[in-house]
């Protein structure tokens, strides 16, 4: 299978439009040594013909247009992108499925759960309803198994909970284990993916299988836990969003250094990150750790 990761950044992307941190201004002035990163969005395909979008970022439209593989074909309406799984209902999941309206046909995957917050109390998503046919909203649940255009889908649920503009009353009908979910991606020749971009904590008894997986995209959003608070003054811990920081003796990369078969790439990046910076001491513990740090266009044959 082919992935290409069309964003890299965690939401805000780098720079953020409204952020003043150093690294955003350093990039914004040309002194930065790294590059800018759109929201986080991957698109999957089997065969290079159709492709499967995993969540729709709020970049969509100017990531379609950055890759050549999903421009449209012939002389009309098209579009190779056939569909979309969505992980969560957060707007940096979501949003980039109105750029996908103009009457074009697309599988939309996503948890019971999910589909009534867009579908229920989000009426603008009905924009892709307007002719019969043009989304097919299709159920996944944690733990049961899919197909997509020959690639198999393991969905498992993931702490982090409904995002905060979900009304409490409608929350209290959801079920948690809905909300978020990870991703464990086989080609049908074998080929293993694992897609956690918002991990709160590693359990143990995910090393054996993280171990079996020929590439590993993990969540890679902020380097401290502290981290935000002291870059820009405020904000919640890392923790407190759901995400492992990955510097530390808890963190990621010392939680996950005794992997050994797969290519660990950290995603969903923000951009107050250092490891966005290619001169820091940061990047380079990352690099020595064996991990790579994604970055948009990228493209991993496994
Ligand atoms: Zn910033």
């Amino acid at each position: 299978m082919l992935v290409k990761v069309l964003g890299a950044a965690a939401g805000g992307a780098f720079p953020q439009w409204n952020c003043a941190c150093r690294q955003c201004q350093r990039l914004r002035l040309g002194t930065f040594a790294g590059q800018p990163r759109t929201q986080a969005q991957i698109a999957i395909s089997q065969d290079s013909v159709s492709w499967t979008l995993l969540n729709a970022s709020p970049d969509l439209r100017i990531q379609i247009e950055a890759t050549p593989q999903l421009w449209p074909g012939g002389s009309s309406l098209h579009s190779p992108i056939q569909s979309v799984v969505i992980t969560a209902a957060e707007a940096d999941t979501v949003a980039g499925l109105l750029s996908l309206r103009e009457f074009q046909p697309l599988d939309i995957y996503a948890t019971p759960s999910v589909l009534r917050i867009l579908r229920e109390d989000n009426s603008l998503f009905a924009l892709l309803d307007r002719v019969p046919k043009q989304a097919v909203w299709k159920e996944i649940r944690p733990g049961a198994e899919f197909t997509v255009r020959q690639l198999r889908f393991n969905p498992f649920s993931l702490p982090g909970g409904f995002p905060g503009f979900v009304r409490p009353d409608r929350k209290a009908e959801l079920d948690a284990d809905e909300a978020v979910l990870g991703m464990f991606i086989e080609s049908p020749s074998g080929g293993r993916m694992a897609y956690l971009p918002g991990v709160a904590n590693v359990e143990d008894s995910w090393r054996e299988w993280l171990d079996e997986c020929d590439v590993l995209l993990f969540d890679g959003t902020f380097w401290t836990e502290d981290e935000l608070c002291r870059v820009r003054g405020g904000g919640k811990p890392a923790s407190a969003m759901g995400h492992l920081p990955l510097s530390g003796p808890c963190g990621s990369i010392s939680a996950l250094r005794g992997l050994k078969r797969p290519r660990k790439i950290f995603f969903h990046i923000n951009n107050t990150n250092p490891i966005l910076d290619e001169s820091s001491a940061a990047f380079a513990e990352v690099r020595d750790a064996g991990w790579e740090v994604a970055r948009d266009g990228m493209e991993i044959e496994i």
